[in-house]
């Protein structure tokens, strides 16, 4: 899987991306993420990414001009199975429906907005999918960029190693994990670990762990 990100801010992602699962999925050439500065595909002399919204109002408006031409660029000829993912808060909301779904895909193509956001017409005729990561507004796509990256990746056969367990494909997402001691005193009262997890019965654990998530 190839990501490209399209962003005006790309030194918010190296920390992340460079840290435990996702670094490891690169190196092992899983995945491959590619960070575009919006500001290489502008042609003025001040790298204006954006401009006034007409019929007025407050804030700036990423242009349509300058977005289109990057993804234009990026858009992987022989990369047959590609999709343009852009990010508002007004969007479908993203769930892990989609992040396995767009795992199967060979490359996205993620378009980070900022200010009010971007101009429709990439909505419009740029785009494939439109997210939104939650109901409340960020300041920019970067973090939901980041969270699709992650959550597709991890759909991906051999992203995920044996110690990050894959229980969320056993069972479903929220089974609740413990781990020892197995009595742990909380604001002075002592709290256990479900009996059923301590008593080697393979068989009940899984059935405790299936009822916990209906
Ligand atoms: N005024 C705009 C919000 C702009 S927020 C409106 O009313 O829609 C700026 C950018 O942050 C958006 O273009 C989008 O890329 C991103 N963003 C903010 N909140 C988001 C959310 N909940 N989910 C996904 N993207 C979000």
């Amino acid at each position: 899987m190839r990501f490209d990100i399209i962003t005006i801010f790309p030194n918010i992602f190296d920390s992340y991306f460079n840290e435990s699962i996702l670094a490891r999925a690169k190196e092992k050439k899983l995945i491959e993420i590619n960070i575009h500065n919006l500001r290489d595909y502008t042609e003025d002399k001040h790298k204006t990414v954006d401009d006034s919204p007409y019929g007025g109002g407050p804030g700036m408006v990423m242009r349509a001009d300058i977005i289109s031409k990057a993804v234009d660029a990026l858009v992987k000829s022989e990369t047959k199975k590609s999709r343009v993912i852009l990010f508002s808060p007004a969007g479908k909301k993203f769930t892990q429906k989609d992040a396995q779904r767009l795992s199967k895909y060979n490359q996205l193509i993620l378009v980070c907005g900022r200010y009010e956001g971007i101009d429709h017409r990439i909505e419009k005729y740029v785009a494939d999918e439109i997210f939104s990561i939650g109901d409340f507004v960020l300041s920019g796509g970067e973090i939901p960029a980041m969270a699709v990256v992650e959550s597709v990746s991890r759909q991906i056969k051999g992203v995920l190693g044996k110690e990050e367990s894959i229980e969320e494909k056993r069972y479903g997402v929220g089974v609740p994990t413990y781990t020892r001691p197995e009595s742990v005193n909380i604001k002075g009262k002592n709290r256990v670990v479900p009996k059923i997890l301590i008593s080697g019965d393979h068989k009940k654990i899984e059935e405790w762990r299936k009822d916990q998530i209906k």
